[in-house]
Order: structure tokens, then sequence, then C-alpha cells
């Protein structure tokens, strides 16, 4: 199976909408913010200031109804197929338009709420996701459940109209910025020793100011703060918090990462642009590199991998199109962009020469230090969105050494 498929009318007219709708209004945006996601400064005020300008970009994204591509028409919606997922992220990357606010909210979140919860539930939730006025967290992962999720241990005991949270969760992006965030707590603390680990566990809707939680920001390898510890001492939360049914939670977060979306299908743009980018940049202040055979090659491989990349997606939205599982590509997809976004990174700051290592902040550093960033930066990239070894374990098991 390779790639196969074709836009229809209504494709088309989608692509051609959202690019007159970006033409219109990305250029008032970017006259209003400047083009810059990460302005550097002091840590703080850095932070801030990106925050409210995605906050504001994704207003004006829902103002356009294209926030929320996926949701249904009635909130705000449009009901996207998967090609029209592709076009839209492709042209997001082609416009290179800035950061979102919700990204968690839109994509995840709010799917499970419109899956999963009551008339009341999505009342409450819903347009706070979708028009930016309140800030979305999702916590799952807990010291000693990252990939393996299931053996999650922080507590929800039902207590009267109430449930009871102890324990702790990590890695959790953005809960100290966050006033909500979607978690997933154990409600059966014997499954583990009874081996259901995946049973027991439900989801619940936090509100991150209720007293007993302390949200700890871990600083990464450049300095910032962006994701965090997050501690729970006898919080008392409303049962009508709880998203599904006790022992639902497995399937309620599993239903809309499994979603068929390829969800890589702008980073090839994103990467070919980068690429293209640096080189202008070396062009200017290490000219030199460009002649050096080896960047040379180089720069030739990462073009080849980032073409081959964009190919897989198709290959996995040809998949989708046909009804047909589309892993391997999947996994296939994620260890391609991690290897890519480390080694362009790579290939940045040796074509830049030493000012391309200099941090923001730095009197010679490069375009603000952000290349310098990247190469750190991007390690993260073998273990968020599914840890390296076991994308390669996927593969085995179902590609390579499928059990009979
Ligand atoms: C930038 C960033 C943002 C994040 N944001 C969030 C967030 O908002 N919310 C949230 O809940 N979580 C978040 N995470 C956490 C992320 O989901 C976990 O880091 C991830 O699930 C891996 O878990 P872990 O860190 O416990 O590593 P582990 O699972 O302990 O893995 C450690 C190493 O062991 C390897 N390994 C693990 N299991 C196997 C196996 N079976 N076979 C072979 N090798 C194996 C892994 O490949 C890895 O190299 C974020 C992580 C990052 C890096």
């Amino acid at each position: 199976m390779f790639v196969d498929f074709a836009y229809e009318t209504a494709d088309l007219e989608f692509r051609d909408e959202l690019r007159a709708w970006l033409d219109e209004n990305l250029s008032k945006f970017l006259a209003d913010w400047g083009g810059d996601d990460d302005p550097g400064g002091p840590q703080s005020a850095g932070i801030a200031r990106t925050q409210e300008r995605r906050r504001d970009w994704q207003r004006r994204l829902n103002e356009g109804r294209w926030a929320a591509i996926n949701w249904p028409k009635d909130w705000g919606g449009r009901e996207a197929s998967p090609i029209q997922n592709v076009i839209y992220s492709e042209t997001m990357a082609k416009y290179r338009a800035p950061g979102i606010y919700n990204a968690n909210g839109l994509w995840q979140i709010g799917p499970m709420i419109i899956a999963w919860g009551t008339e009341e539930q999505k009342n409450r939730w819903l347009p706070c996701i979708l028009d930016a006025s309140e800030h979305w967290c999702q916590g799952f992962s807990e010291p000693q459940a990252g990939s393996d999720l299931a053996n999650l241990r922080t507590t929800a005991l039902a207590d009267g109209d109430e449930y009871v949270i102890n324990g702790q969760k990590i890695w959790i992006s953005t809960a100290h910025l966050a006033k909500w965030g979607l978690f997933l707590f154990r409600t059966d603390p014997d499954a583990i020793a009874e081996k259901r680990k995946h049973e027991g566990i439900t989801a619940f809707i936090v509100d991150m100011d209720t007293p007993g939680i302390e949200v700890r920001p871990i600083k990464d390898i450049v300095g910032d703060e962006m994701f965090n510890e997050v501690f729970f001492n006898d919080v008392r939360i409303p049962a009508d918090c709880r998203l599904g049914g006790e022992g639902q939670g497995w399937q309620v977060a599993m239903g809309t990462l499994g979603r068929e979306r390829v969800g890589t299908a702008g980073l090839a743009i994103t990467m070919g642009q980068d690429l293209r980018s640096m080189i202008s940049t070396a062009r200017a202040c290490n000219p030199e590199a460009l002649e050096d055979p080896d960047i040379r090659d180089r720069i030739a491989r990462a073009w080849s991998q980032i073409e081959l990349t964009k190919l897989l997606n198709y290959r996995a939205l040809t998949k989708i199109i046909k009804g047909q599982k589309n892993w391997p590509e999947v996994p296939l997809a994620k260890l391609q962009w991690s290897h890519l976004a480390q080694y362009l990174a790579e290939l940045a700051v040796d074509m830049l020469g030493p000012q391309g290592l200099l941090l923001r902040g730095a009197t010679d550093a490069v375009d603000n230090g952000s290349w310098a960033r990247l190469y750190s930066f991007q390690r993260y990239t073998s273990i968020g969105a599914g840890a390296t070894e076991v994308q390669k374990n996927i593969i085995a098991d179902r590609a390579l050494l499928p059990k009979k």
C-alpha cells in the first residue's frame, strides 16, 4: 500500500477558505504581536507574554471557527475529515502560524469531554477551552507511571458526594499556569496488586486552585520552567467532576490518543522551512561551513529524510481513508520525527559555528539563541509523545514479529 488519495471538492474548498482566512487575519495578528513566539528576556516575563500571544491567536482562530476543527459544528467545530486534518496541519505549517493557548484542550481534552461528558459538563467546560478564557493541562504521568501509564497510583477515593485525592503527578506541562486539569487517578487501589492495572482508573477534571494541590515547576535543560510536579494532599473535589464512570479512565484517555489523525502531518513542512532558514542564516554568519563536504552531505540527507517523512504521513492518510489500520506508520512517524528533530538541531549548530551555541540573552547569539535552545531541548523528542524504545517495541510486536 503506497500513497493513494485525492482531494475532493469539499477538501479544496476547506483549504481555500483556510488560506483566505489566514491571508486576512495572520498579517493583522503579526502586526499586533510581532513574529516571535519566544521573545526571550526575563524568563517569567517571556513566558507570560508567550501565553498572552497564544491566547489571543486562539481567540482569533475561534472567531473564524478554525480553533477546534474536529469538534462538532454545534460546539464551534467543523467535523473535519482525516484529509482535512492533514490540509489544516500543512497549511498552518506553511504559514508558520503561531502556537495556540489550549493545544491539549482543543486536541485531546475537549474531545474526551465531548465523548464522555454529561450535557452539564459540556456546557461548563467546553466554552472556556475553546475561547481560551481558561488554561488547561493534562495530568497522566507519575514517577512510576510514564511509558507504563497503567501503573499510576495517585488515589481518588469516594467520600459522600466528594472524592479525596492523594499522590503525585510529574512532567505536567503548564500545570503552573492552568485553571483546570484533566487527570487520571486510581479509584480502585487493589487493582495493581490484583494484576488488573488497566482497571480501576478514573478520569477527573480538577480545579487547580483547590486547597491541597501544590504545583512545583521543574527547570528544564535550557532553564525554562514549563513542566511541573503536582502534589495532592487530601484534596477534595466534587463527584460531578468525574468524567465517565468509575473505572472507565483508561478508555476515556485512550479514545482520543488513538484517534485517526496524522499527527505529524505539518512537521515535515516545518522541518523543511527550518532547514532552509538555518542555511540562509549560516550564509550570513558562517558561510565557509556551507563549503564543507560533510555539512553538504548532511544537508542533503536531512532534505531526503524530510521528504520521506512527508510520504510516510501520506501513506498513513491513505490507510485511514481506506479504512485500514494506520500502523506501523504511526510509530514509524514518531521515530522519524524525533530522529529528524535532533538531526536538524545538531546540523544547525555545526553549520552556524560557535555563535550558534550561544543561548538567548548572549550578545552575539544567532536568532536570539533559538538554534542553541533547540540543540538541547530537542532531546525531549526521544521521550515525549511515546518513548523511542517503546515505539520500537510496538513496531517489532505488531509489524516485524507479530504473535500468531
Ligand atoms: C516535554 C515533555 C512534556 C510532557 N508533558 C506531559 C504532560 O503534560 N502530561 C503528562 O501526563 N505527561 C507529560 N510528559 C511525560 C511523558 O508522557 C513521559 O515522560 C513519558 O510517558 C515517558 O515516561 P517516563 O518519563 O516515566 O519514562 P520511562 O517510561 O520510565 O522511560 C525511561 C526510559 O526507559 C525506556 N523504556 C520504558 N519502558 C520500556 C520498555 N517496555 N522496553 C524498553 N524500554 C523501555 C524508555 O524508552 C526511556 O528511554 C511530558 C514529557 C516531556 C518530555
